[in-house]
């Protein structure tokens, strides 16, 4: 077991609402006759008592972004982080590898007693449905951490709906496998609106059991010691998650569980009981039967849920890319924000407003259909200062004419008023009432930080890693017009060997030509935090660090 104090995240569970039925939900969506939703006081209390935390302060349902108040509970949460660089602002086309560079970019070396490499911010969890793109402005604003799953693609859950006395476990023994709980060990204490817990499923068994409630929500609760989670531990007597048990897929949407749950969720009027989608397994002689598995998979967090990260996202099958524009040429002066509040009426939710005589490209809708965009951002071309003809077919051709593409959900035109909208009269106006780090060149600077990342003309490069990673950025560098002038590696066997025309150093080298180079690539798919932590210990400044994902576009 481990004190919250350590763990990467801690949960604010603010409802157990969810617009999916996955096999075997750690929030036992589907089985509560109505979901919860935490009230603002309450979140405010629980983010509050995590001053001081180091880790992930996090929102969590059920599906966070049906809580009705959601943006108030993001903003509030956010607002006790220094504001970051929002690289959401711009379209993504890779979304789910965006999302994993913002996670790495964040992460920092952790000493709370216990050293480790985490992100110290606001974070959520979210299965991406038409909600989570609904808030996407406000979540990307706010969040370094998303831990997104769209369960489009085949995912495993165990079930936690087995208890340790049906498969005959003794005290003893049993102490000693709760104590190892996968689960606990490496995921998240959680907070419910009905208090603390030591571990998050703890809390959301008493929320389904109506069991007496947590510890109260004040500061420092989660300094608690393992020797000092008390009666809470009894939550783990019905839980299955320390077992040997299996795994279901998501997409199944059956709960896998024990006898005595069948009965315990008979009695509170389970809907998904009720719905038919469960399986009760078979225990015999304290062992599962073979036939009342569905996948033998061992589950364990040194194995990840799912195999690689981008498959947490379907982007065939996303809600999250835009097809629907509503279009319409509109006149500079008076009417001009009349027609514009019409237009903006009209939307479902993405507006394109053009200057007469400027004529979008013929893929217009195909090019911008591409990407995640983000609902708060302005996407603006004035052709008096551009001939970029991306998204206008004949911008080379007019000294004059303006195009905007723009979401009706966005914040700044809520915070700017739509009665206001209704005096403006030119495209120039629309600009000014945006928030102006939030406006973006409709041209081929449309997705400019994917293209910022890549290699500057003229730049020296150091590399860390020199093997296929290592490879691939030496080539990435090459193509850009910048010069490898250092490869550094921990393999000794590497040191002294010929990389790409430099000779392979250790990597303390580095320090002593810190003035030689102007970015360090640490180059390894895997190992960036760690690298980038060897190297800031070295001396080498976080700014001069760089890791492959980037240059991977
Ligand atoms: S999306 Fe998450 S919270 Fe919703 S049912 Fe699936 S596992 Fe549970
Ligand atoms: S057994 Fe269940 S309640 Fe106990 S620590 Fe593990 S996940 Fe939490």
């Amino acid at each position: 077991m481990k004190s919250p104090r350590h763990m990467r995240i801690i949960e604010i569970d603010i409802t157990n609402a969810c617009d999916k039925r996955c096999s075997n939900c750690t929030r036992l969506c589907g089985h509560q006759k109505k979901p919860f939703f935490m009230d603002f006081e309450t979140f405010k209390r629980a983010v509050d008592s995590l001053d001081g935390y180091q880790g992930i302060r996090s929102i969590m349902g059920g599906e966070p972004t049906l809580h009705p108040e959601f943006e108030r509970f993001a903003r509030y949460l956010g607002s006790k982080f220094p504001e970051r660089d929002n690289p959401y602002i711009y379209p993504q086309k890779d979304f789910i590898r965006q999302v994993h560079r913002v996670e790495l970019d964040n992460f920092e070396m952790i000493n709370d007693g216990v050293e480790r490499i985490d992100i110290v911010g606001a974070g959520m969890f979210s299965n991406m449905g038409a909600t989570y793109k609904k808030h996407y402005e406000t979540i990307t604003d706010v969040m370094p951490f998303q831990g997104l799953n769209d369960h489009l693609n085949p995912i495993y859950h165990q079930t936690a709906l087995i208890t340790r006395k049906e498969l005959g476990i003794p005290n003893d023994e049993w102490v000693k496998i709760r104590d190892k709980c996968w689960l606990q060990n490496e995921w998240s204490a959680g907070i419910t609106p009905k208090g603390a817990f030591f571990c998050e499923v703890a809390g959301v068994l008493d929320m389904l059991l109506d069991g007496p409630g947590g510890w109260p929500i004040e500061p420092g609760w989660w300094k608690r010691t393992p020797e000092e989670f008390g009666d809470q531990l009894h939550w783990c007597e019905l839980c299955g998650f320390a077992l040997e048990t299996f795994t279901r897929d998501s997409a199944e949407e059956v709960d896998d569980m024990s006898p005595e749950w069948y009965e315990r969720l008979k009695k509170l009027k389970s809907p998904k009981l009720a719905s038919g989608r469960y399986n009760v397994v078979k225990i015999d002689d304290g062992k599962i039967a073979e036939e009342s598995k569905q996948e033998n998979r061992h589950f364990s967090a040194a194995m990840p849920y799912i195999e690689h990260y981008e498959d947490r996202f379907n982007a065939l099958n996303s809600v999250l890319f835009t097809h629907v524009f509503e279009k319409a040429t509109l006149d500079e002066g008076d009417g001009f924000g009349v027609e514009l509040n019409k237009v903006i009426g009209r939307a479902e939710d993405w507006v394109v407003v053009t200057a007469k005589g400027v004529e979008l490209a013929d893929d217009f809708d195909e090019q911008v259909g591409a990407y995640v965009l983000n609902p708060g951002t302005l996407h603006f071309i004035d052709l008096s200062k551009s001939d970029d003809t991306r998204f206008v077919k004949n911008a080379d051709k007019l000294d004059y004419g303006y195009a905007a593409l723009f979401s009706k959900n966005a914040i700044s035109l809520r915070e700017f008023g739509f009665d206001r909208i209704a005096h403006i009269k030119t495209f120039t106006e629309l600009v000014e009432a945006w928030q102006p780090k939030k406006i973006v060149e409709l041209s081929s600077k449309f997705d400019e930080p994917q293209r910022r990342l890549n290699i500057c003309k003229g730049k020296k490069y150091a590399i860390w890693g020199t093997g296929s990673a290592g490879a691939a950025a030496v080539d990435a560098i090459q193509k850009g017009g910048g010069e490898v002038v250092f490869a550094v590696d921990k393999s000794e066997a590497r040191h002294g060997c010929d990389f790409y025309g430099v000779t392979i150093a250790k990597p303390d080298t580095l320090i002593e030509h810190v003035n030689e180079f102007d970015v360090m690539i640490a180059a390894n798919y895997t190992r960036f935090p760690e690298i980038r932590e060897e190297a800031l210990k070295l001396g080498i400044p976080r700014e001069k660090i760089q890791y492959i994902n980037s240059l991977s576009e």
